[in-house]
């Protein structure tokens, strides 16, 4: 399932706050099947997009679509999105089959089948009058959903000002102290009058919008409708007993189930049968099965009798990930799942995670402040900042390529080493020397620029244009890294690694190096923008 992100953007409002734009017109097409890596710093908008993908958020303007189908509108439920969440989550008094069980028994699959069975059977008897009645339904559900959710947010807001008040107050952050200051307590009244207000307009609103969707006769398609099928369910029922009682007066018991069973099926009226099939299915036993595969799936079903404590965190994130998918989800979505893991533990359930990713075929998002973590699991990854989307890409392809100075530095481990330099036509001037050149530099204005060389981009050639004073050297098995000072350096420090194999080499004095073309970047020293 494809996912489509047009124009979405999400503004939180609060009247004595500034508004904050956590995502900015935001477009994004996640291919299906793909596991995309949503990535960037803390505050840039990241779980804002994937909550509004969810259906969490409500966006402020734009859309999503899965598929064909636009979902803005839509409930989480019926999205049908699966969600992890950093904490795990899970019933800690539940066992670890009781937690996978949970959604499924949640979602009250029988009551679910029955009901759109019902609604098969109206679109069979009275089609014209289903339509309506089953679109009214729909947009009556989605609608109070929408103000639902917009309540929420509108209180997130005003406990999140109240959060930011009592953190301004600092050490006597206690809610009293908020209303005995002056400021504060005329600060705190705005907030809340804010909520209050917004409240009010959010159930104005939905009384209109109700007004709008909802279909005159409505009330009375409703009662044809039921009256047809009622109508429809007594004769049948009249002709059930009819024959149960015939059956039971022949006196031929071994064989009488069956036979009830062959002439009831003779008779049944086509819009009933999809209501009785959904009446007869033992909705226990498949939930059980479900839960069991997506167990055995995670690697977990050996520990299906143990509760959450008993796990380690690890496998409770992937007890959270079948939990996830016992739904059949068409879309998984991961807020940092594995941030409160140890570094083993990480390693090993992003592999997991991955593979499962791979068997399922499911759209997978998935979101981290981690570049090293997006970088290896991901098909793609959207590198995000301020709200704005940086780059998209395959994360070698974004590594090798970074479009801006934001992207190259986040990404990479030692980060890019960057330094003051100078443009003279095609070259590039570090301490009056020509460490570098590029004809498509030829272009661009002369002046200033940033120069960025990747830790991995320095080759050792004594008669080399680039000099550096190593500081120490660390072993880092078959690499050395050379940490220096570079008067030009943008940063402290700046990392170089290198080979083991040229230990030989002293490093008691400068060294020379010439820069590897395809790991140095040339960037706009006021826009980041990348020129080389
Ligand atoms: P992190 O990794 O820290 O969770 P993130 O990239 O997921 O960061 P978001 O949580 O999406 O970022 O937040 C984006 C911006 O929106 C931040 O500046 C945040 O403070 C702000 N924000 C989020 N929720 C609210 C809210 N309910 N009211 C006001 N501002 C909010």
């Amino acid at each position: 399932m494809e996912i489509k992100l047009t124009g979405l953007t999400k503004v939180f409002t609060a009247k004595n706050l500034d508004n904050v734009i956590a995502v900015n017109d935001l477009d994004l097409t996640i291919p299906s099947g793909k596991l995309v890596g949503l990535l960037g710093p803390s505050g840039c908008g990241k779980s804002t997009t994937l909550y509004m993908i969810a259906g969490l958020l409500y966006p402020t303007k734009g859309r999503v679509v899965f598929g064909e189908e636009d979902v803005t509108e839509l409930t989480p439920e019926k999205r049908g999105i699966g969600l992890v969440f950093q904490n795990y989550a899970l019933y800690p008094h539940l066992t670890v089959k009781k937690n996978i069980l949970f959604p499924l028994e949640n979602m009250n699959l029988r009551g679910k089948a029955i009901d759109t069975a019902y609604q098969e059977a109206f679109k069979l008897l009275m089609p014209e009058e289903a339509k309506i009645y089953l679109t009214f339904k729909d947009t009556l559900e989605n609608t109070q959903y929408r103000f639902k959710r917009l309540d929420s947010e509108a209180k997130a807001t005003f406990n999140f000002g109240t959060a930011l008040l009592l953190k301004q107050l600092k050490d006597t952050s206690t809610f009293k102290n908020i209303l005995k200051d002056p400021q504060y307590k005329k600060r705190y009244a705005v907030l809340k009058s804010t909520y209050e207000n917004s409240k009010k307009e959010f159930k104005q609103g939905y009384l209109k919008t109700l007004k709008t969707i909802t279909p005159a006769n409505i009330l009375q398609i409703e009662k044809q409708l039921k009256t047809k099928l009622n109508s429809l369910y007594r004769s049948f029922l009249i002709k059930r007993w009819k024959v149960i009682i015939k059956l039971l007066f022949t006196f031929q018991w071994v064989s009488l189930k069956k036979k009830l069973q062959k002439e009831i099926q003779s008779f049944i009226p086509l819009a009933i049968v999809p209501i009785e099939k959904a009446k007869q299915v033992n909705y226990k036993l498949m939930m059980e099965k479900d839960a069991i595969a997506m167990a055995k799936l995670v690697g977990i079903e050996d520990q299906l009798q143990k509760t959450p404590a008993q796990l380690s965190g690890g496998q409770q994130q992937r007890v959270a990930i079948a939990r996830a998918l016992v739904k059949k989800p068409k879309v998984l979505l991961l807020d940092e799942p594995l941030s409160n893991l140890d570094a083993r533990l990480r390693l090993q359930t992003r592999e997991e995670i991955k593979r499962i990713q791979k068997e399922t075929g499911i759209t997978t998002i998935f979101v981290t402040h981690d570049q090293e973590e997006a970088m290896s699991i991901s098909d793609e990854i959207v590198l995000m900042e301020k709200g704005i989307e940086q780059q998209k890409g395959a994360p070698q392809e974004v590594y090798n390529e970074p479009k801006n100075l934001f992207v190259a530095k986040f990404l990479g481990t030692p980060q890019l080493n960057i330094y003051k330099a100078n443009k003279v036509g095609s070259d590039i001037l570090v301490d009056n020397q020509v460490v570098f050149n590029h004809a498509k530099l030829a272009k661009e204005k002369d002046g200033e620029v940033v120069l960025g060389v990747r830790p991995e981009g320095y080759e050792l050639n004594p008669k080399g244009n680039f000099q550096l004073q190593p500081s120490f050297v660390e072993t880092i098995g078959r690499d050395v890294s050379l940490v220096s000072i570079h008067p030009s350096a943008l940063t402290p420090n700046v990392r170089i690694i290198l080979n083991s194999d040229d230990l030989s080499i002293q490093f008691n004095k400068p060294l020379s190096f010439d820069l590897k073309m395809h790991k140095t970047f040339i960037f706009d020293p006021h826009t980041g923008r990348r020129l080389a």
